[in-house]
């Protein structure tokens, strides 16, 4: 099951890990209240779809105009534009197909101050059952570019299961990601935190591009993607709180249906699918 980045956000945040203040709505009504409970100067408009590479991402509708899904907004007024232009379009990503999604909500984000954009993912490495961090200097909207041309560039660390992430493991990861100061001494929690976070919560894939580190020095996660292992969220009682976060109208419908029967099920494009079981 996937998540909205707002909702990964609070997942990650009530584990310790920094992220910004921002306010999830879905009308056009709540916006103003939302961009007013922030502080500016920046308010980062970003649009929540099950899908990643919003920010290089076009609208189907003209109205929206030319921007992709996540856009600035250098005052309040330019903010709520933003929302206005988005909101019930279709945004197409390269991850999404060419009919693109329905963008029906949105996050309205503090900005934040980016010194550098990092990579940081995790997932289960099923060759050694390990859970693994990657992670990459090159982060930020071209990762899928890096993985391709220059993969030496992403470095990959398995964690003991029994020994968790060590210090010698985070430092491991602040040294491949060159970080210095404040941010190295902060990946010292972070890591340990987002593998709390990954394990506790039965995550299969979370994804943190970019991780930043800010102007004053800290590192920052400002855009989180997470799925969770079905076969976790199928035992009862174990995870009611993810299972709560789940939006249908991001799944697809044969999907869905295939869900209530237990089946594993991936559509694919036109009328056929994957069923393996
Ligand atoms: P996606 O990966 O779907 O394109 P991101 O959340 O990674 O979406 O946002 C795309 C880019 O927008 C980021 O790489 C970053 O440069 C910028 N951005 C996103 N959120 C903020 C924020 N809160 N403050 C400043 N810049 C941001
Ligand atoms: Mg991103």
């Amino acid at each position: 099951m996937n998540i909205h980045e707002h909702q990964a956000k609070e997942v990650l945040k009530s584990f310790g890990a920094p992220v910004a203040k921002g306010v999830a709505i879905t009308s056009l009504d709540q916006a103003k209240a939302a961009i007013d409970q922030l502080p500016g100067p920046l308010w980062v408009v970003k649009s929540q779809i099950h899908a990643g590479g919003r920010g290089k991402g076009k609208f189907v509708e003209k109205e929206a105009g030319e921007k992709g899904g996540v856009r600035l907004g250098f005052s309040k007024e330019q903010a709520y534009e933003h929302v206005k232009a988005m909101l019930g379009h279709h945004l197409v990503t390269a991850q999404t197909g060419a009919g693109g999604k329905q963008v029906n909500r949105i996050y309205i984000e503090d900005g934040a101050d980016i010194e550098k954009e990092l990579y940081l993912s995790m997932l289960v490495d099923r060759g050694t059952g390990h859970v693994a961090f990657m992670v990459s200097t090159e982060g930020g909207m071209d990762i899928e570019q890096v993985a391709h041309d220059t993969p030496e560039k992403i470095m990959t660390l398995g964690i003991d299961p029994v020994k968790g992430v060590t210090d010698a493991d985070s430092k491991k990861i602040a040294d491949a990601l060159k970080l210095s100061g404040a941010a190295a001494a902060d990946m010292l929690t972070l890591a340990p935190t987002l593998y709390k976070a990954f394990t506790q919560k039965d995550m299969s894939m979370l994804e943190v591009n970019p991780l930043i580190v800010m102007k004053d020095g800290h590192l920052r996660v400002l855009d989180a993607k997470v799925s969770f292992d079905d076969n976790a969220l199928a035992i009862k009682g174990r995870h009611d709180d993810i299972i709560a976060l789940r939006d249908t109208t991001e799944e697809d419908e044969k999907e869905i249906a295939a869900k209530e029967w237990d089946l594993a099920y991936i559509p694919l494009d036109g009328t056929i699918g994957c069923m393996v079981n």
